[in-house]
């Protein structure tokens, strides 16, 4: 497995650099150490129960699922300013996506209110996920979309404030 992806530590080296809140750092990390307590983790460890997605009922639940191709992360990826990658996320690599983004949240192409959106997307996305048994009915794509840029915002102010007292 390490072979097959000689960076992964460098990947998560990458996590310490993005301007986001050490919760949301500890946050990717556990997403790319692929230590989020998703279903095909817990079954590893050998929880018994539903083995299926609670949101879309697809069978078995991965990170990569959760984070990317789960319905609800599809429709907040796609009602997001982030650009997706050409052709969509990765189906299966939690590894490639995670890439992906950490590179365009480097990218100098890409304007700084649009780059600081992913790791609060995935945040999002994640919460979103352990509230949905209980907030099925209350899930409002829309509604989590003002939620990401409304974070994002207020830690790009918190940013600018710290960065006058200095
Ligand atoms: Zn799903």
């Amino acid at each position: 497995m390490a072979e097959l992806r000689p960076s992964l530590n460098d990947q998560k080296d990458k996590i310490w650099d993005i301007p986001t809140v050490t919760k949301v750092k500890a946050f990717l990390w556990r997403a790319s150490s692929e230590a989020l307590p998703v279903v095909d983790l817990l079954k590893i460890r050998g929880m018994k129960g539903d083995s299926r997605c609670q949101i879309c009922g697809e069978e078995g639940e991965s990170i990569n699922h959760v984070l990317f191709t789960c319905t609800v992360a599809r429709q907040i990826w796609a009602l997001s300013r982030f650009p997706s990658p050409m052709g969509g996320f990765d189906a299966f690599s939690v590894y490639s996506n995670l890439s992906y983004l950490f590179n365009m949240g480097k990218s100098r192409i890409l304007p700084q209110q649009i780059k600081r959106l992913f790791p609060w997307i995935l945040w999002r996305i994640w919460k979103n996920r352990n509230f949905f048994p209980f907030e099925a009915r209350a899930f409002h794509p829309l509604e989590t979309q003002q939620k990401i840029e409304d974070d994002a915002k207020k830690l790009s102010m918190a940013q600018i404030v710290d960065n006058e007292r200095e």
